[in-house]
Order: C-alpha cells, then sequence, then structure tokens
C-alpha cells in the first residue's frame, strides 16, 4: 500500500527520490550560442550543484521556430541566443515567460534586459568601426552617421542588412534621429559602398584589410578572432560616437521559456550566468563584455580601449526591427 502512494507520488513528482543534494535535476537548454562558447560553463555548473544540463545548439531563427512548433510539449527550459532582436522577437512570438529575480536585476543593467523581465543580457557586443590602417582616414573617422558623408564614395564596407545585427543597428539609428534622418543616412551608406554587401563581419573586414574600401562596421570579437590568426593585417578598431550617442551596443542573453518543465532550475542557471563567477568567462570565450559591472573586462579584450556606450534600452532594436528592415529596403540597401 505504501510503495505504491510512494509510487503515486513520485509520478506527480511531489516528492524526488533521493539521489544526492541536487542530484536527479536537469535542465534542457536550447542554444544559439556556439557549444565551444558555453559548455566550459555548463560543465563547471554541473560540477558545482550536480545540475545535469542537456543542451543543443543551432541557428537562432531554426532554435525559435522549433520552439513555436514544439508549444507546450517543448523540452526546452533555457533559451540562449544572439541578438536583442532575436530575444524581442522571442517574447513577442509568446515562448518566453517573464521571471522577477532580485538577482537578474541586480546584475543586469536595465538597460540590457527586457522591461517585460522575459529575457536579460548576458554579454555585451560592441558593433564599432574598424579602418584600414594604411589608408589614412584615422583623422575623418567619427560617427556612424558621417559615413553617409559623399567623401567616403566608394570607400565604405558593410555586410548585408539581411544580418539581424545591422538591422539592430538601423534601428538604433531611427530611435536616435527618427526615421526620415535614419534613411537619409542609411541612403548615404549605400551610395558610399565600395563592393556589395558582404555575407558576414569576418569578410567585411577581410575586404577592409585587402584596401576594397577604408572602413566597416563589424561586432568586436570577429576583429579579435580574425587578428588572432593574422595579427599584421593592417586593421584597427575606432570608437565612433564618442561626444554623441555612444557606441552601439547588443546582447547575447537568455529567457525562460513558456512552458519549461524545471522553471526553478533552470531560472537557478539563468541567475549563475549573470553572477560574478561566471560572467568573466562567459564574455572572454568570445572576446566580449560581462553585463554584470562588478566583472573586469577580459585583458586582450581591454586592450583596444575603453568606450562611452549608447545607453539605449536594447529592446528598442527588437520594437524598431520592422521598421529598420523596410527602411534598408527602400534605400536599397542588399
Ligand atoms: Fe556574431
Amino acid at each position: 500500500m505504501l510503495s505504491r502512494l510512494l509510487m503515486v507520488l513520485l509520478l506527480m513528482g511531489v516528492i524526488f527520490p533521493a539521489v544526492g543534494s541536487a542530484g536527479g535535476q536537469e535542465i534542457v537548454v536550447y542554444s544559439a550560442r556556439k557549444e565551444h562558447l558555453i559548455k566550459p560553463l555548463f560543465d563547471r555548473y554541473t560540477q558545482k550543484t550536480g545540475v545535469e544540463i542537456k543542451y543543443i545548439t543551432g541557428k537562432a531563427g531554426a532554435l525559435l521556430e522549433r520552439l513555436k512548433a514544439e508549444g507546450e510539449n517543448t523540452p526546452a527550459d533555457l533559451f540562449i541566443t544572439v541578438d536583442a532582436g532575436n530575444l524581442w522577437r522571442a517574447a513577442r512570438v509568446g515562448v518566453l515567460q517573464p521571471v522577477a529575480s532580485k538577482v537578474l536585476a541586480e546584475n543586469v543593467p536595465a538597460h540590457l534586459r527586457d522591461p517585460g523581465q522575459n529575457w536579460f543580457g548576458l554579454s555585451v557586443r560592441a558593433r564599432t568601426l574598424v579602418y584600414n590602417t594604411r589608408a589614412g582616414v584615422l583623422d575623418r573617422l567619427s560617427t556612424y552617421e558621417a559615413l553617409a558623408d559623399p567623401a567616403w564614395k566608394g570607400k565604405l564596407v558593410l555586410r548585408t542588412s539581411k544580418k539581424v545585427y545591422n538591422q539592430s543597428l538601423v534601428a538604433s539609428l531611427i530611435a536616435d534621429h527618427g526615421p526620415q534622418e535614419a534613411e537619409n543616412m542609411v541612403a548615404g551608406w549605400v551610395a558610399n559602398l565600395a563592393a556589395d554587401p558582404f555575407a558576414n563581419d569576418t569578410k567585411a573586414l577581410e575586404a577592409v584589410a585587402a584596401g576594397i574600401g577604408d572602413v566597416t562596421i563589424v561586432n568586436t570579437y570577429y576583429f579579435g578572432r580574425l587578428l588572432k590568426k593574422q595579427p599584421d593585417l593592417p586593421l584597427a578598431i575606432f570608437w565612433p560616437n564618442q561626444g554623441s550617442s555612444g557606441v552601439h551596443v547588443n546582447v547575447s542573453g537568455a529567457g525562460i521559456t513558456a512552458h519549461a518543465k524545471h522553471r526553478q532550475a533552470a531560472l537557478q542557471l539563468l541567475e549563475w550566468l549573470s553572477g560574478t563567477e561566471a560572467q568573466q568567462q562567459f564574455a572572454a570565450l568570445n572576446m566580449e563584455y560581462p553585463v554584470n559591472a562588478q566583472v573586469e573586462v577580459d585583458p586582450l579584450v581591454k586592450e583596444w580601449g575603453g568606450f562611452v556606450a549608447n545607453p539605449m534600452n536594447v529592446a528598442r532594436y527588437g520594437e524598431l526591427q520592422a521598421e529598420a528592415i523596410k527602411l534598408m529596403d527602400r534605400v536599397n540597401y542588399k
């Protein structure tokens, strides 16, 4: 009789078999952040807590579609992805749930998380200017906006407008300047292109290094990766908008899924990822910046110098994403 009651309670999930303190618990993560950037942290968390973390990695869009298709049957508890535009979209289509967490509110600055608490930034990525050091242009560099000036005709290299990073950048221009002025600027960029937009940030950097153009707009970690492999490339970082809006920053981040089966455990992991112990490594593994202000920037990243970042709430990039895409389409930014 007793054993039968025990079995029923076990099936109902009311009590857990005693397998160590936290043993037997698991969390399922869908991650658009690549395996080598998350696995070391997950391994450390499991070692510390005994909580098993199962994960799959994939492209941001594909994982979001999967979450939508699985609906309430999803095994995923935590969704990790890159770009506030993607996080915003995930919240918008209802695959995330809001969480009230004092720890996350303390560790993640307000402008780097969803005002609705559906997602939280875990690392900061700066989208900045990189120029060819042999082109003699340093004293003419100033802002993203100034790259629309005809003085840069045939000198600007850009990545495709299809990438969410650029959609977020243009969204921030709309937020800072209004739609008409933003459109004039992006039209100016297109008029100044040295070549058709490139498929990714690395190809854009290589084009500038090869002298196809003088300057491009990329995330700093791509610069870091390329220079690690080819330290002699004639490329350097320039921090734009230091007397105005600040450098455009974005986040990688995460949210608890709407139908998480291990909600509390996933929240504990998310809180840990935002804490001092995990933040250093989470940012450093991809040469990014920690969101947690208590944590030091990686020494290699620090060499690129300090900068003032645009303090805009990154959720704006999601809110203005559709408008940004239409704008880029109108000015024929491919
Ligand atoms: Fe990236």
